[in-house]
């Protein structure tokens, strides 16, 4: 098989993009003759498209040419005017149902099953703190607790100590402060920490634990600020985590139905190849979740405003289809108040990945939702009431995203990336998925799934989705560790918080 030059979506894009860095004087296509050097991603004019024209890709107008350009010239960031977002009042739901999903071959999981709720793919000690002046002395014991205490207990993967910026210094009163609060109340009850939380509070502190969870008995809870000297509390959290790890130990995975797995989908560091490689692949993945009955959730509200007419069409009902368009307006009116709109979103990395506006991104990120019909919306780290497809309307920043679908209980990630990132949570695995084969091979030992070989010709999307798909399977029952918790490379939990500092 011939490998292709360019990559073109659908019949009516008047621009392709280049799979490798073509040389100008090019013929690739007859008639279609490169007039510059076209770089790697970058997208490449089929046709003369005068000052004013359309630029279309994927179907739709990425925006409109700010001068003449002509047929085989290099279309970069700097050629289009952003045309306005769609209309979130009057959108039409339900038109795009699909109920044809592909069939997985897989329809069970090995487990950790809970009381209640999603079942865990990793059985951790979770430590959740209520305020960041307790993280020293929280991370000191969890050293402690992994050097003394965990070699006893060979069924428990890890600890994990959720620290965060939040707690005090906060304005907890603000209407918007629930956003953060219900992070952390939700992340108490997170499906991969088996209900043996710990909550590690100071005292003093504005968010006080029984703002976050009701487990404030002393088998579950300690406040710094009751113990005399820093041994003592450091002796009070081993003392707890001991007899917890003693009760996690005890569990063992079982085999249960993909109804009781509930995983993220996220990109970051996105290039042009994004849109038709590495995000479809996590979407024909998350089309064969969703069919074989798991509940897939995906968010990024930047990335998503510019397509989100195709979503609202995937939504069951008028009450889904309106949750979205009040997330959208929320969005819209945060952004407007910071005095910026949803093109502030692309990177420089981006652009010199060829996507050159947030429209453009936004369609390759919409990609990685598959074809499924859309149950549900959430605001920021809600948990999902129904399952199958969410969507939950989260900020686009990889470590702001990231947490907030760990609070909505995702067990694990999938992440997407073009340019590039070792970003990694420690709460749940992370398969990082690449849109490039350059990619792979530049990051061998971070990169999980390699989707540049459907740009080459060399793999289909639907083989490429069907081996992601399997990859997340056998990283939810704990046969295949993804690098980034391989090595641990956690970022810390940036949890979205719209309300004010004090
Ligand atoms: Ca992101």
């Amino acid at each position: 098989m011939t490998e292709p030059l360019y990559i073109r979506i659908k019949p009516e894009d008047n621009v392709a993009i280049a799979v490798h860095k073509i040389a100008a004087g090019t013929e690739i296509m007859p008639g279609i003759v490169t007039r510059e050097e076209i770089p790697q991603a970058h997208k490449i004019a089929l046709a003369d498209i005068p000052k004013g024209g359309a630029i279309v890709r994927y179907g739709v107008v990425l925006g409109y040419a700010l001068q003449d350009i002509a047929c085989g010239g290099w279309i970069n960031e700097h050629m289009l005017e952003l045309p306005e977002p769609p209309d979130v009042d009057h959108m039409e739901f339900g038109t795009n149902i699909r109920t044809d999903l592909p069939k997985p071959e897989r329809t069970t999981w090995m487990g950790y099953r809970n009381a209640e709720g999603y079942a865990g793919t990793r059985n951790y000690l979770g430590i959740v703190t209520t305020v960041q002046c307790v993280e020293g002395v929280v991370n000191v014991a969890a050293d402690r607790i992994r050097r003394d205490i965990l070699p006893k207990y060979p069924n428990v993967d890890d600890i994990v100590v959720i620290n965060h910026a939040y707690g005090c210094g906060v304005a907890i009163n603000a209407p918007e402060a629930k956003v953060p609060i219900r992070a952390l109340t939700n992340i108490c009850k997170h499906p991969n920490f088996g209900g043996e939380l710990m909550v590690i509070s100071l005292g003093c502190e504005k968010l006080q634990p029984e703002m976050i969870t009701d487990r404030t008995d002393a088998d579950h809870l300690i406040v710094l600020q009751n113990y005399k000297g820093f041994e003592n509390m450091v002796r009070a959290i081993l003392d707890m985590a001991d007899k917890k790890l003693a009760k996690l130990n005890e569990r063992r995975r079982e085999e249960l139905p993909l109804s009781d797995l509930l995983i993220g989908m996220q990109c970051g560091g996105s290039d042009a190849f994004s849109g038709v490689t590495a995000n479809p692949s996590a979407g024909y993945a998350s089309d064969m979740l969703v069919a074989g009955g798991a509940t897939v959730m995906f968010s990024e509200v930047t990335e998503v405003r510019d397509g989100v007419h195709l979503l609202a069409e995937r939504c069951v009902s008028k009450e889904v289809c309106d949750r979205l368009s009040e997330e959208m307006k929320w969005y819209d009116n945060y952004l407007a108040e910071g005095q910026v709109d949803r093109s502030a979103n692309p990177t420089p990395g981006n652009k010199k990945g060829g996507l050159s506006n947030i429209i453009e991104k936004a369609m390759g990120s919409i990609a990685k939702s598959g074809t499924a019909p859309i149950v549900e919306v959430l605001s920021p780290a809600e948990r999902p009431s129904r399952k199958g497809l969410i969507y939950a309307a989260t900020p686009a920043s990889d470590i702001v995203c990231g947490p907030s679908q760990l609070a909505s209980g995702i067990t694990l990630q999938v992440f997407m990336t073009g340019r590039g990132t070792p970003y990694g949570m420690a709460a749940a695995p992370v398969i990082k998925v690449c849109s490039r084969t350059d990619m792979k091979e530049l990051w061998p030992d971070l990169i999980d799934v390699n989707c540049g070989t459907i740009a080459e010709g060399k793999q289909t999307l639907e083989e490429k989705g069907t081996e992601l798909f399997n990859c997340i399977l056998d990283t939810a029952e704990g046969k295949y560790k993804p690098y980034a918790e391989s090595y641990k490379l956690n970022n810390y939990m940036c949890f979205f918080n719209p309300a004010p500092i004090t």
